[in-house]
């Protein structure tokens, strides 16, 4: 549960807009920034499945938005490492600004083959830029993925539902009266963060749980 020393690499363009990088800017320009602070949104008491969480940050608060789609194809198809860190330490920012406190910060896990193609899991990434301004521990090989499942082929919506309300499994029980920060890289169907919430809570303790992620399913 260490801290990874990341070591990182700026482009010398925006991901955002691939514009060019004035030397003050890092993996995104400051009119990408100040476009991305106007679709950011803190929500309380936010329900995810069955699940109520108590806090949820999103960057962009839409996932459909088309800077963000723009970054997440850099980060996730072009291996740009560096804008996944930088948008962590705005989330951060952003987590900050509402005054919550935590004690740890779990990434959601992407499957092996997609760490091994990519290299990276853009999750932690995010947590080590969110981490960065919130000081706190990075839990990193929490959850783990439940291989067992049905396939996803011929089922119904519902069933594929309950297949990823089952994927995550933990292995290892958090301290009492935990307060949990959740990143994830973008929130759609909610599926994935009901799982990993279910995962935890199934260990019975009194825990807190929040979400964080770059994006968010509000589409309004
Ligand atoms: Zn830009």
């Amino acid at each position: 549960m260490i801290k990874e020393f990341i070591q990182l690499i700026y482009p010398n363009f925006c991901s955002g807009c691939q514009s060019q990088l004035q030397f003050s800017e890092k993996a995104i320009c400051l009119s990408c920034m100040v476009e991305l602070r106007n679709h950011s949104i803190v929500s309380s008491k936010v329900a995810f499945g069955r699940y109520i969480l108590e806090q949820e940050y999103f960057l962009f608060k839409n996932f459909k938005n088309k800077l963000l789609k723009n970054m997440i194809y850099e980060i996730k198809y072009k291996g740009n490492k560096s804008s996944a860190y930088i948008l962590g330490v705005e989330l951060g920012h952003l987590i900050k600004s509402s005054f919550s406190n935590f004690d740890l910060i779990i990434p959601i896990p992407v499957s092996k083959a997609k760490r091994q193609i990519r290299g990276f899991n853009q999750c932690e990434l995010i947590a080590e830029g969110v981490s960065e301004v919130l000081n706190l521990p990075i839990f990193s090989d929490f959850f783990r993925r439940n291989n067992n499942l049905t396939s996803q082929v011929n089922s119904s919506r519902y069933q594929r539902w309950l297949n990823v309300e089952n994927q995550y499994k933990t292995l290892t029980q958090l301290p009492k009266n935990s307060k949990v920060l959740i990143i994830d890289d973008v929130v759609t169907s909610g599926a994935t963060i009901s799982s990993c919430v279910k995962a935890i809570l199934q260990k019975k303790s009194p825990i807190t749980i929040s979400i964080a992620a770059l994006a968010g399913n509000k589409i309004t």
